[in-house]
C-alpha cells in the first residue's frame, strides 16, 4: 500500500499508479478522509524496485503482511465500512440491522405474508431464496426468475430491498434486475469466477462463510469482489462443519469479534442455517449482538411445518415481533438500533 501525503495532488496519484501498472500488478486507488492510499496487489519485489518512497508525493510504501488485502484493516487509513443498502445502513457501529424472510420463494401469498409481517417489526432487508443450492439434486430448488419476481413484488409492497443468491452466473442477468443484495451462498464462497461476476454487479454483496473455510479464506474470498471496485461487500457467519452433530453446523461466534478485529467489512450473523432449529435463532441471536455483529440473517415462515425447506429452523411469523423486540434490546446495550 502506497499512502499519499495528505496535499498529494491528482497528477501525483497517476504518476504512481502509471508506474505501478508497468509491473502487471493490480492497481486500486483508496481515497480517505485526509490522505489517499494506493492498492497494489501482486508481486511484492517487482513493486519494491519502482522506488516508488522517492516520488513527489508519497508518503510511505506499507507491506500488507496479511493474505487477505483489500479486506484488511491494515489498510489502515479505512474507516469502518457502512453498506448502504437503499438508504439502510449496514455496519459503522450504530445500527444492527434485521434480515429477515423465508428460505425460499414459494409463492406470492406466503412471500407477501412473511414480508409484510418482518417489515412491520423491524426488517431492514427481505432475504428469499429463488435459486436454491440444494443438497439433494432432487431436492426443490426454487422458483427462478418467477421467484425473483415474487420478491419484487413484495419489495414494492412494504418498501423492503431484497437479498437474493446469485447461485449461477448463467443468472447474473435476472439477478441484477431483482436483488438489491446479492448473496453469495457458503458452498459457492470458493467458486472465483463466480465471485468476479457478483464483485461487477455493481450491486452489495452479501458473501456466506463457506461451510469449511476458515476466515482467512473468506477475507481472501471479499477480496475477489472487491477488486473488482465493489466496496459494499457484507460478510456473513453461518455455520461451520465441526465433529458436533446436535446443531446443523457450529456457530463460530469467535469469528464476528475476530473479524472486527482485521478487516473494515459489516459483518452479518446467520443463527438459522447455523443451528438448523428455531428454538436457538434467538438466544443465538442475542449473542451475535453482544459480540459486535452489524446484524443477524434469520428465516422466517407463517407455517413452518409447510414449508418446502428449512421448515424446522424457521421462525413462526406469529413470533417475529417478539424475537425482534428481544434482539434489539440486547443491540440497545452495546449502543446500536435496528437500522
Ligand atoms: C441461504 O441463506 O439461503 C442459504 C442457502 O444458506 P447457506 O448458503 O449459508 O447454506
Ligand atoms: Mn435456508
Amino acid at each position: 500500500m502506497v499512502v499519499m501525503t495528505p496535499d498529494a495532488g491528482e497528477a501525483e496519484i497517476q504518476a504512481v499508479v502509471e508506474r505501478l501498472e508497468t509491473t502487471g500488478v493490480h492497481v486500486m486507488v483508496l481515497p480517505g478522509e485526509l490522505t489517499t492510499a494506493i492498492g497494489a496487489i501482486g508481486d511484492p519485489e517487482g513493486v519494491a524496485e519502482l522506488g516508488l518512497e522517492g516520488m513527489a508525493g508519497v508518503d510511505r510504501v506499507v507491506p500488507i503482511s496479511r493474505p487477505y488485502k483489500l479486506a484488511s484493516s491494515e489498510l489502515a487509513h479505512h474507516e469502518p465500512t457502512v453498506v448502504e443498502v437503499d438508504g439502510r445502513r449496514v455496519g459503522g457501529g450504530d445500527t444492527f440491522c434485521l434480515i429477515a424472510g423465508p428460505c425460499t420463494v414459494e409463492s406470492s401469498e406466503q412471500t407477501l405474508a412473511v414480508a409484510e409481517t418482518v417489515a412491520a417489526s423491524g426488517a431492514s432487508l427481505l432475504r428469499g431464496g429463488a435459486f436454491k443450492p440444494r443438497t439433494s439434486p432432487f431436492a426443490f430448488k426454487g422458483l427462478g426468475v418467477e421467484g425473483l419476481s415474487i420478491l419484487a413484488a413484495a419489495r414494492a409492497a412494504t418498501g423492503l430491498p431484497v437479498v437474493t443468491e446469485l447461485l449461477d452466473s448463467a443468472h447474473a442477468d435476472a439477478i441484477h434486475e431483482y436483488a438489491d443484495v446479492v448473496q453469495i451462498g457458503a458452498r459457492n464462497m470458493q467458486n472465483y469466477a463466480l465471485l468476479e461476476v457478483a464483485g461487477k454487479l455493481g450491486k452489495p454483496v452479501l458473501l456466506k462463510r463457506g461451510l469449511s473455510s476458515t476466515v482467512e479464506e473468506l477475507l481472501q474470498a471479499a477480496d475477489y469482489i472487491l477488486k473488482e471496485g465493489n466496496e459494499a461487500v457484507m460478510l456473513c457467519e453461518r455455520g461451520i462443519r465441526t465433529f458436533e452433530t446436535a446443531t446443523r453446523f457450529t456457530l463460530d461466534l469467535s469469528s464476528v469479534p475476530w473479524l472486527k478485529l482485521h478487516s473494515h467489512l459489516p459483518v452479518i450473523v446467520d443463527p438459522s442455517h447455523a443451528s438448523g432449529d428455531r428454538r436457538l435463532v434467538e438466544p443465538l441471536s442475542r449473542a451475535a449482538a453482544a459480540v459486535g455483529a452489524d446484524g443477524v440473517m434469520v428465516e422466517v415462515h407463517t407455517d413452518p411445518e409447510a414449508a418446502v425447506c428449512d421448515g424446522p429452523q424457521a421462525l413462526y411469523a406469529s413470533a417475529f415481533a417478539s424475537y425482534a423486540a428481544s434482539v434489539a434490546a440486547h443491540a440497545s446495550l452495546v449502543g446500536k438500533r435496528l437500522a
